[in-house]
């Protein structure tokens, strides 16, 4: 049974989301058609995405589902692969393998962690290397060219910031005094002005090089995110562009310029940011810096995706998160409370219900959808959630509940995890195994290796370290079995 919606509630359905261009909460619906259009910045494929992406990704999952599930609007969302880049191409080149064969590796893991975190599909997944989004790239630099807003220099194209009034709008720069950001490509010699981009690079003679009529070359970073967002999302504006602070500036500002120069409309209603994940003594988790920890690890060590998700929500986005093993240990129990609670509705066999009981039902329901309504305050959710968890504990414990308030109370704990993904994280994660039986048996055949050759410490570590994973060696006379861990 679906709790009806009371007049309150529908009348209450507006989202209020904060706006990096404006620097304020608005309310906001979508253009056109009941359909939000939105652009988030995926993932650089030169190494597995680390859970400081994943904050991200997480973040903007519970906006889509929030648009989704509690304001009613339809999705076209667009998350894109950055597979070509100076990055990409030095690691590729490092490893002796195509570009391709190279970024295909973290496309996969980027969709296998995403799954694991819960995060839903989303409509489009391009490639910046396919070839309709190499041609829009090149399209979207020749209007460019022809608007007046870029000009060649030695083979490369690049945007002439001076030709662009509005430059500097999304992180507010004074349009002079632009300081050169770290992310600034570093070629500038052949620049007109030290703050013009690049828009085509002119590439190496072992690079991977394209041309779609602007010269062999490969296209900046920037002009992939405009053109494929142009491509596949239809008639600007678009309803909201997405991803972590740290992309506001250049790389945010320099989209605005290269889809508003090469168009002549604006390009994103709103602007939404993530702020960053930290490690716990307070620096910002980065690939580059080498210290990160990506959702493998954290299940390699033994959690549980759902509690990892839990923990990457809980913060409200736009406030730093620090991460540290005892939050994600708290995000533990914070799961189980919740499966606990949703569990001790099987055994209630009261057949008379309690009316005071889903008079409560209600009220939370549209205390939690005002909550997420309100520039997605999860913190302000999961209390709301979490007092009705005592509320229900207690009325269990003091036998008030029915059978008529248990179908009330699944209801809604199903509409919290339409948005929250937790719980339905937490079934699957309860059927399947920690790790594929096939691993598990290759396992088990090199520690009998081991030990064969007296490699005891060797033997030791892989019972160890698939303990840590949720899987127990047993030896016996017969052999060594395997079985959950509790
Ligand atoms: P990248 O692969 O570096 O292009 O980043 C992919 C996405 O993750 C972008 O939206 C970044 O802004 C975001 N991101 C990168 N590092 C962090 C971090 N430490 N915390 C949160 N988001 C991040
Ligand atoms: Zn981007």
């Amino acid at each position: 049974m679906t709790i009806s919606l009371s007049k309150d509630e529908e009348l209450s359905k507006n989202v209020l989301l904060y706006n990096t261009l404006t620097r304020c909460k608005e309310e906001f619906s979508p253009s056109r058609d009941g359909t939000v259009r939105m652009y988030a910045c995926g993932l650089t494929v030169y190494a597995r995405g680390h859970i400081g992406n994943f904050r991200t990704f997480v973040c903007l999952d519970v906006l889509r589902r929030t648009l989704r599930h509690v304001a009613g609007f339809n999705l076209r969302q667009v998350i894109n692969f950055t597979d070509v880049d100076d990055k990409t191409i030095k690691a590729a080149r490092a490893a002796g393998v195509s570009l391709r064969d190279y970024t295909d590796q973290f496309v996969q893991a980027f969709r296998d962690d995403a799954q694991a975190v819960g995060l839903e599909t989303v409509e489009e997944y391009p490639r910046a290397t396919d070839e309709e989004n190499l041609r829009a790239m090149a399209k979207t630099v020749m209007e460019l060219e022809t608007r007046g807003h870029a000009y060649r220099s030695d083979g490369a194209v690049y945007f002439k910031i001076s030709t662009f009034q509005n430059y500097g709008k999304l992180a507010r720069l004074d349009h002079d005094g632009i300081k050169i950001g770290a992310r600034i490509d570093s070629d500038q010699y052949s620049k007109h002005d030290a703050r013009d981009f690049v828009l085509w690079k002119v590439t190496k003679p072992d690079e991977p090089s394209w041309d779609f009529g602007l010269g062999p070359g490969r296209p900046g970073w920037h002009i992939e995110c405009s053109a494929m967002a142009l491509r596949l999302l239809g008639d600007l504006p678009i309803d909201i562009h997405a991803g972590g602070i740290d992309l506001v500036f250049p790389h945010h500002e320099n989209e605005i310029a290269q889809a508003e120069g090469a168009t002549g409309k604006t390009f994103s209603r709103f602007w939404v940011h993530v702020e960053h994940l930290l490690l716990a003594q307070g620096d910002k988790m980065s690939k580059s810096q080498g210290n990160v920890l990506t959702v493998r690890d954290v299940l390699d060590r033994g959690h549980r995706a759902s509690a990892l998700r839990y923990v990457l929500m809980s913060t409200h986005y736009r406030k730093q998160l620090r991460f540290s093993w005892e939050s994600l240990e708290q995000a533990e129990e914070s799961v189980t409370r919740l499966m606990d609670c949703v569990a001790r509705l099987d055994a209630v066999i009261k057949a008379s219900s309690c009316p005071d009981l889903d008079a409560r039902i209600s009220q939370v329901r549209q205390a939690f959808a005002q909550m997420m309504l309100d520039d997605l305050n999860t913190p302000g959710a999961l209390g709301v959630v979490f007092e009705l968890v005592r509320d229900v504990n207690t009325a269990i414990d003091a036998g008030k509940i029915g059978i008529g308030n248990v179908e009330n109370l699944r209801a809604v704990f199903d509409y919290f995890d339409q948005v929250l993904g937790v719980l339905s994280l937490r079934r699957v994660e309860d059927t399947v195994l920690s790790v594929p039986i096939d691993e598990i048996e290759r396992l088990i055949a090199e520690r009998q290796d081991a030990r064969k050759s007296r490699n005891f410490s060797a033997a030791d570590q892989i019972r160890t370290d698939l303990a840590a994973r949720g899987i127990v060696l047993e030896d016996s006379s017969s052999g060594t079995r395997w079985k959950r861990g509790s």
